[in-house]
């Protein structure tokens, strides 16, 4: 019988719970998350190695493993098992990024009084909202990571 890779091994001995809930002691996971996305994104659909993320990202095997089974579960990467120098790994493809909601918490929407009024196609619209275009160009500005 092929030797079992960790990720094999994790997924027999940890419940869909577990996987999915799974976070580093003091880690803000959304933010470790996104990092894990910029990086893959520049790769495209050829992916990239888990190891080199993982060392780029300073994250034992372990670690490395429980968050790549986790991505999986949440539609964020697909993994592509793969022979890499005599030894299973795999290849993991972004396929959709996160939506975090640090990038909305300070949208003018949240708060906006004439919110009850506002529609696509009438007067009051974000369309034509100048808040909204404010708060969508000081995003632009804003860079991802404090
Ligand atoms: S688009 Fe403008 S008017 Fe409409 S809810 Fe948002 S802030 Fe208010």
């Amino acid at each position: 019988m092929p030797e079992l890779t960790l990720e094999e091994k994790l997924e027999s001995e940890l419940t869909e719970e577990e996987i999915e809930r799974f976070q580093i002691e003091k880690v803000n996971m959304e933010q470790l998350i996104r990092k894990v996305c910029d990086i893959l994104v520049e790769h495209e659909s050829a992916g990239m190695l888990q190891n080199n993320l993982w060392k780029k990202l300073k994250l034992s095997d372990m670690t490395g493993s429980r968050l790549a089974l986790k991505l999986e579960r949440m539609g964020t990467i697909t993994r592509e098992k793969l022979l890499e120098n005599g030894r299973w790994t795999y290849k993991l493809i972004l396929k959709k990024t996160p939506i975090s909601t640090q990038s909305i918490e300070d949208a003018p929407c949240l708060v906006c009084k004439v919110e009850q009024k506002c529609t696509l196609d009438g007067d009051i619209s974000p369309r034509t909202c100048p808040y909204l275009e404010d708060w969508v160009v000081s995003m632009i500005k804003k860079p991802r990571f404090k």
